[in-house]
């Protein structure tokens, strides 16, 4: 698809703020085209429910809301294509986009690459991933009807996953390296009320065992370094995220997490490159902040061209 007109704006990745910048960019005729290495809608895919989006008092499915935006913007016609970014240069005014369908030109430029699930790194992780060790709590959650599972982290990710996961398995054990959660007090709350869920506090997972599949876990109290196994079926994994921004390289300025800094108006320090939602430093990590992020950028990105 190597191509040499050059769209006005191209945005890359179609999580939510992806997908509101596109809307809003369609809507003012801008040329836009939304690259997506996989499926749109993001970490919204792999959220079961969404309670916390404005609008949606009953809560609404993930993959429903997800669907819906893209719906909106199928109405002033964003044109998506399936294609995964590899890097970025600019020249003059003009960005190049190499993506392994081929090169892209744009003359601005939307980063909404989101965050990716960290990896714990304990031996057994990578030999058993897609075998008991999972890191989407609503792709593999069912699987475990009936079953003791474990859950390691106590942000909002790993409660509410561990809530999730009480609607199949018989028991979860939530693994958390302090005895105070992180996540939000309306999480902890539902999750102290629980009866299905035992907190194994001040521990962590040293290895995950099983030959063929996850049948324990071996844990260490870091308070008395006592360690001792844990039978179960599963681990889901929820110690944080890192941000895609690796693919552009040294081109933009990032913070030491590898974050992409901007500024209120989301422009990055490369004129006519914008960062939102999780991949950008400073946010706070919600759909409905990374919508308002993409609507922020799609507006400037617009006065950055007429400009
Ligand atoms: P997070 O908030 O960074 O929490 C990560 C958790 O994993 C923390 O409890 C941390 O422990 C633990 N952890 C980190 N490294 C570890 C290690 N090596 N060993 C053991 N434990 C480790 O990540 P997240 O839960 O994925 O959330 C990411 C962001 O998305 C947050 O800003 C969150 O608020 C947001 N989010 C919001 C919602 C919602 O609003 N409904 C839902 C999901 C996520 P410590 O606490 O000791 O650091």
């Amino acid at each position: 698809m190597t191509e040499k007109k050059a769209h006005d704006l191209v945005i890359i990745g179609g999580g939510p703020g992806g997908l509101a910048a596109g809307l809003y960019a369609s809507r003012a005729r801008m040329d836009t085209l939304l690259l997506e290495k996989a499926a749109y809608g993001g970490q919204m895919l792999t959220t079961f429910f969404i309670e916390n989006y404005p609008g949606f008092p009953e809560g609404i499915a993930g993959f429903e809301l997800a669907d819906l935006m893209k719906k909106q913007t199928d109405l002033y016609g964003l044109q998506i294509q399936t294609a995964e970014v590899r890097g970025v240069v600019k020249e003059g005014n003009i960005f190049d986009i190499d993506t392994i369908e081929g090169t892209v030109r744009s003359r601005a430029v939307i980063v909404s690459t989101g965050a990716d699930p960290d990896k714990l790194g304990v031996p057994g992780e990578e030999r058993l991933a897609g075998r008991g060790v999972s890191y989407c709590a609503t792709c593999d959650g069912a699987l475990y009807r009936e079953r003791t599972v474990a859950v390691v982290g106590g942000g909002d990710s790993a409660i509410e996953e561990a809530l999730f996961l009480t609607r199949f398995a018989d028991r979860i054990h939530v693994i958390h390296r302090r005895d105070e959660l992180r996540a939000t007090p309306i999480s902890r709350e539902r999750a102290f009320a629980n009866e299905k869920i035992v907190f194994e506090w001040n521990t962590v997972l040293k290895e995950i065992l099983g030959e063929d599949e996850v049948t324990g876990l071996l844990l260490e109290n870091v308070k008395t370094g006592q360690t001792r196994k844990l039978a179960a079926a599963g681990v889901f994994i929820y110690v944080g995220i890192t941000p895609q921004s690796s693919f552009l390289e040294d081109m933009v300025e990032k913070n030491e997490g590898g974050y992409i800094k901007t500024d209120l108006t989301m422009s990055s320090s490369v004129p006519g490159l914008f960062a939102i939602g999780d991949v950008r430093a400073e946010s706070v990590r919600q759909v409905a902040s990374a919508v308002g992020d993409g609507v922020t950028a799609a507006i400037y990105a617009y006065k950055y061209l007429v400009e």
